[in-house]
C-alpha cells in the first residue's frame, strides 16, 4: 500500500497557489530579490520520516524562525531562572519590531527582536565573547536540523547595513542591564543568526525535534532536554506568530514560528513537525500562502492542539476471549499511547471483567508509553494481581520495560507467546 501523504501535500500546494496576496519583505533590501513564486511544504514525522512537496530544496534565510531554537539553546546553557531574568514569556501583542520592554526593562518574550537579542547574548555563558556566540548558535541550529547549516552572506550584509532599529534595541537592553555585550557585537551576531540558510525540510526536522522532547529523530541526538522543548513550544504557542497569535491559536492551533523570509514552522508535540515556505508576507510579517497551508493541514489532518485527538483516547482496540492451555481468559487488546487519560479508561474496562477470571492485557499495538502511564499501569496491575484475578501481560516489543526503575514489582508480569 502506498502512503497518500505525498499526493496530499502536492494537492495542498496546488490549491493554495492561486493566492497572490502579500508582498516581499523589503526592509531588508536583499529579501526583495527572491522569486515570489517559490512555494514548498514539508512534514517530518515523529520517527524521522520526511515528506516534502514543491520547492523543497530551495534555501532561504531562517530569520525569526531561529528565535525559538536560540531560546532553546540559551535555556539549555543557562537554565530557566537565568533566562527568565533577562527575557519574559508574555505575548506583547505588538509587532516583532516593537521594543516591548516591561517596566523592569525585560523584553516581553524571546520571539520579538528585543527578546531575541537578549536571548542571543545568553548563549554559552558570560565567558563566551560576543563574536563567538554565533558559531555556537550555528552548530546548535545544525544539530536541530541534522545537517551543517551555512549563512547567506548577501542577506547578512544587506540586513546588517540597515539594522539601526535592532541597534537601538541592543542599546536599550544594555541601558537596562539586560545584556553586557556591545550593541554592535550583539546585532552582528543576531543578524548572522537570522541569515542561516534552511529548506522547508530542515525546518520540519528542526520543528519535530522540539516536538519530540528535544531529540532529533533522524540523528538520534538529544539536542536540548525535554523540559526545554516544553518551555519553547509553550512560548511559540502564545507568542510565535507576531501580533497574530490569537488568530493563529484559534484558527490553526499548532505552536509555530514564522520569519519575514516567508517560512513558517510548527510542531505538534509527539506527532509531527511542519514547515511551509512562500516569500510574500502579510502585514503581520507572516507568509500569506504559508498561513493558508497551515490552516489546511491543521483542518484536514485534525492537528489543532485543542482538538480531541481520538487516536489517543481510544485505547481499547478489541475485547474478547482467548483460549489458554488451562482455560479461557479475557483478552484486552490495546492500541496507541499509554498515558494518564488512556490508562484511567483501561482500569474501568478491567473493572468490568468478573472477579476470578484470567485477563490478558495485550500491548502489541501500543506505540508509546509515558512515565505516568507506565507507573499507573504497573501499580494498577500489581494491585489487581494481588486480588483474585490472574493477569497476563503481553508486551513483545517491551514498550513497558522500566529502565528508570520505578520500584514497581514486575513479578506479576509474565509473557504469553501467542494470544
Ligand atoms: N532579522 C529580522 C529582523 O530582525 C527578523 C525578522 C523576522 O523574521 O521576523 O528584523
Amino acid at each position: 500500500m502506498r502512503t497518500p501523504v505525498p499526493d496530499y501535500l502536492r494537492q495542498v500546494l496546488r490549491q493554495c497557489s492561486d493566492n497572490t496576496d502579500g508582498a516581499l519583505a523589503d526592509y531588508i533590501p536583499e529579501l526583495a530579490n527572491v522569486d515570489p513564486e517559490r512555494f514548498a511544504v514539508a512534514l517530518c514525522m515523529g520517527d524521522g520520516k520526511v515528506y516534502a512537496a514543491g520547492d523543497s530544496e530551495t534555501e532561504f534565510t531562517n530569520q525569526s524562525m531561529s528565535k525559538p531554537f536560540v531560546y532553546a539553546l540559551a535555556l539549555r546553557d543557562r537554565g530557566l531562572a537565568e533566562v527568565q531574568a533577562r527575557v519574559g514569556v508574555e505575548p506583547s501583542g505588538d509587532p516583532f519590531n516593537e521594543m516591548s520592554l516591561g517596566e523592569d526593562g525585560r523584553p516581553s518574550n524571546p520571539m520579538i527582536n528585543s527578546g531575541a537579542i537578549a536571548t542571543h547574548s545568553l548563549i554559552g555563558g558570560p565567558e563566551v565573547p560576543v563574536e563567538d556566540k554565533f558559531e555556537l548558535i550555528r552548530r546548535g541550529l545544525s544539530a536541530f536540523a541534522g545537517r551543517e547549516l551555512g549563512i547567506d552572506e548577501a542577506v547578512f550584509e544587506s540586513e546588517f547595513a540597515t539594522s539601526s532599529r535592532n541597534m537601538a534595541f541592543a542599546h536599550m537592553l544594555r541601558h537596562h542591564g539586560m545584556v553586557e555585550q556591545t550593541a554592535l557585537g550583539l546585532v552582528r551576531g543576531y543578524t548572522l543568526q537570522c541569515s542561516v540558510k534552511v529548506t522547508v525540510r530542515d525546518l520540519a526536522v528542526m520543528a519535530v525535534t522540539l516536538g519530540m522532547g528535544g531529540r532529533n529523530p533522524i540523528t538520534g541526538e538529544q539536542v536540548v532536554p525535554e523540559w526545554v522543548s516544553r518551555q519553547v513550544l509553550s512560548v511559540m504557542m502564545t507568542c510565535g506568530m507576531y501580533d497574530a497569535a490569537g488568530d493563529w491559536m484559534t484558527g490553526v492551533g499548532i505552536p509555530a514560528k514564522s520569519g519575514v523570509s516567508g517560512g513558517i514552522l510548527g510542531a505538534l508535540p509527539g506527532q509531527v513537525g511542519l514547515a511551509a515556505f512562500s516569500p510574500k508576507i502579510d502585514r503581520h510579517g507572516n507568509s500569506v500562502r504559508g498561513v493558508r497551508v497551515f490552516e489546511r493541514l491543521s483542518g484536514d489532518l485534525n492537528l489543532h492542539l485543542m482538538g480531541i485527538q481520538e487516536a489517543r483516547v481510544r485505547l481499547l482496540l478489541s475485547s474478547g476471549d482467548v483460549e489458554l492451555d488451562d482455560g479461557t481468559a479475557h483478552h484486552l487488546r490495546l492500541q496507541g499511547a499509554l498515558y494518564f487519560g488512556s490508562v484511567e479508561q483501561l482500569f474501568r474496562d478491567l473493572d468490568e471483567v468478573p472477579e476470578g477470571e484470567a485477563v490478558v492485557v495485550d500491548l502489541t499495538k501500543v506505540t508509546y508509553v509515558n512515565p505516568v502511564g507506565r507507573r499507573m499501569l504497573l501499580d494498577g496491575m500489581r494491585g489487581l494481581g494481588e486480588g483474585s484475578r490472574r493477569l497476563i501481560l503481553v508486551d513483545p516489543d517491551g514498550v513497558l520495560s522500566d529502565p528508570t526503575g520505578s520500584g514497581v514489582d514486575m513479578s506479576v508480569v509474565s509473557e504469553l507467546s501467542e494470544a
